[in-house]
């Protein structure tokens, strides 16, 4: 058994948008609801941390150190998990602080984690830096990557498929956002041990299709090696569009707004305006395109970040 805490309010929902779908006229449309796995304002990272989190108590963690950009839903989750397990967090911050505290940075705060503003290029060898330094004096930091996505975390999705599974949930298709990969490894891990038949399809937020494929392959591989039943991955398996992230990382254009939007006013539901709503929105444009044959199933898996919808950057275009 790998060890795992209980972090997270599972089994999800899974939900018919009804509305949406028939606004599309396309297939039949459901939305897996990590957006409210419970901790914190919930998202996809809550189930990854509770492995990472585990093996961090595990090795007698007194501090969790991560790092991302400035409004991180990840980073906001590894705040709210060190309160919880009473440690200490630093956050290692790429981007341009806000002027006031809003968004995931509000909550940065409220959880009482130090926050480290760097710039870009400095990111890897500052958050190297933040940890020998928090080792040197005495402490005894964790270092949970990127979006919590390595193998360990990984997993946490190969989890999470069973339990749509489970729900007897058989869609065609599960559409959602890739960014660095684990939630993606850990669905193809998760289907592959099911033969399950379905495609998973990420919609990429940053990375070209190549680069997003190379990363997620041998993460799918080395999270299966932890799960003890080693698997091969080909890269026709790893399924990503990259068509819909042209604007670059974390920029809201109007498809994305478009999504947003349209997510609200037909469901009643928040997508967020960097990760959800760039996926809905290639939801929406393959749906339009005909892309999915209309008597198919398609999951939409909604992997959290709505507090990004409260930082101005975000909210004055929506509001306006
Ligand atoms: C981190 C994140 C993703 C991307 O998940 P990865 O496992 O990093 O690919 C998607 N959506 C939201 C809201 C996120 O915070």
């Amino acid at each position: 058994m790998i060890p795992r805490i209980q972090l997270a309010h599972l089994p999800t929902p899974i939900e018919p948008m009804l509305r949406l779908s028939h606004l599309l006229g396309g297939p039949q449309l459901l939305v897996k609801r990590d957006d409210q796995t419970g901790l914190a304002l919930g998202g996809n990272k809550t189930r990854k941390l509770e492995f990472l989190a585990a093996d961090a108590l595990a090795e007698g963690a007194n501090m969790l150190i991560s790092a991302g950009a400035v409004q991180s839903n990840h980073c906001r989750q590894v705040a709210a998990v060190a309160a919880r397990l009473g440690m200490r967090c630093k956050l290692v911050l790429f981007g341009t602080p806000p002027e006031i505290a809003e968004g995931n940075f509000l909550l940065y705060k409220l959880f009482n984690a130090e926050v480290i503003m760097v710039d870009r290029s400095q990111r890897d060898s500052r958050l190297q830096e933040v940890f020998e330094e928090a080792r040197s004096q005495g402490e005894k930091p964790y270092l949970i990557p990127y979006g919590g996505s390595n193998a360990l975390g990984a997993i946490a999705y190969a989890f999470a498929f069973e339990e749509m599974l489970g729900q007897q949930c058989f869609p065609d298709w599960i559409v959602f956002p890739s960014s660095s990969g684990g939630t993606q490894a850990g669905l193809i891990l998760g289907a592959k041990r099911a033969g399950f038949t379905g495609r998973i399809l990420g919609i990429s937020v940053d990375e070209p299709q190549a680069a997003l494929q190379d990363h997620v392959l041998p993460l799918a591989e080395s999270a299966s090696l932890l799960l003890g039943d080693p698997l091969r991955f080909s890269r026709e398996e790893v399924l990503v569009n990259a068509d819909f992230n042209q604007l670059g990382y974390a920029v809201m254009g109007e498809s994305e707004k478009e999504a947003i939007l349209l997510f609200a006013r037909q469901e009643g539901l928040l997508l967020d305006p960097v990760y959800t709503g760039r996926a809905a929105a290639g939801l929406i444009t393959l749906v339009r395109a005909g892309f999915f044959k209309q008597d198919e199933k398609v999951l939409f898996w909604h992997t959290g970040g709505t507090p990004a919808l409260f930082a101005q950057k975000y909210s004055q275009v929506l509001a306006s």
